[in-house]
């Protein structure tokens, strides 16, 4: 579903993605893991387009990505993104949170924008909050409304760049919980995470990044029983 060849890309003099070649399936769930600095959120970020790259190429089901207008904001919606922090929009309720994109950008009607937000908010779990406003929400209710935000776009391929890590301990599992269950009904996603019992539960496949480039991509099983490189060695026994 998306193929990335040969991506490139430096900031500045600063080599962050190096010759990263990464196919993910439909369907699979890749988690992306490696040191602070080693180019995880810049990968994300370059297959929705909220970075460019330098080289290389990165196609969605086979088509190169749009680089500008409306096939550019399509691809936004076909691309859902959660981030550590959850931006919502703090002046509207839960529901019109919601709704927002897909009226906008989909063109839905309201009362069928709404009846498919209040579906999304019952997945998960948040059925009784849809008139409230975010911050009478707990971190972990919050992040669970941006998850909702994001599928209400029907989005083929969803990218979680941290998001529990800017949640308190109590409130990760809520959010480890929506992202196993979406997991298991077949949605293609790619999770930056520190989570290591989600990777070895919910993964199919770990990419360990070191300095820009991809240093191992293997089953979590495989990659956390029996890391091949010194790079993911010496970082997991930093962090198991
Ligand atoms: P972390 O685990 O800390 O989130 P990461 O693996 O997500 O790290 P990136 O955020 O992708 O790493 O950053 C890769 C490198 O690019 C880092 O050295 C970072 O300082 C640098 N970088 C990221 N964004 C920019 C930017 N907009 N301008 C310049 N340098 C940047
Ligand atoms: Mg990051």
């Amino acid at each position: 579903m998306v193929v990335l060849q040969g991506v490139n890309k430096h900031y500045g003099s600063l080599h962050v993605l190096r010759d990263i070649d990464l196919t993910v399936d439909e369907r699979e769930v890749v988690v992306l893991i490696g040191p602070s600095g080693s180019g995880k959120s810049t990968l994300c970020r370059t297959i929705n387009r909220l970075e460019t790259i330098e080289s290389g190429s990165i196609t969605l089901d086979g088509q190169p990505l749009p680089e500008e207008g409306k096939a550019l904001a399509r691809l936004r919606a076909e691309v859902g993104m959660v981030f550590q922090s959850f931006n919502l929009f703090a002046h509207k309720t839960v529901l019109d949170n919601v709704t927002l994109a897909p009226i906008k950008v989909r063109k839905r009607g309201k009362a069928e924008a709404e009846k498919r937000a209040r579906e999304l908010l019952d997945r998960v779990g948040l059925a009784d909050q849809a008139n409230k406003f975010p911050a009478q929400l707990s971190g972990g209710q919050q992040q669970r409304v941006a998850i909702a935000r994001s599928l209400a776009m029907d989005p083929k391929l969803m990218l979680f760049d941290e998001p529990t890590s800017a949640l308190d301990p109590e409130m990760i599992n809520e959010v480890l919980e929506v992202m196993r269950s979406l997991a298991a009904e077949g949605m293609t996603m790619i999770v930056v995470t520190h989570e290591m019992g989600f990777a070895r539960s919910a993964a199919n496949r770990v990419v360990f990044m070191a300095d820009g480039q991809i240093v191992e991509s293997r089953p979590p099983a495989e990659f956390f029983d029996s890391p091949q490189s010194a790079r993911a060695r010496d970082f997991l026994s930093k962090i198991l």
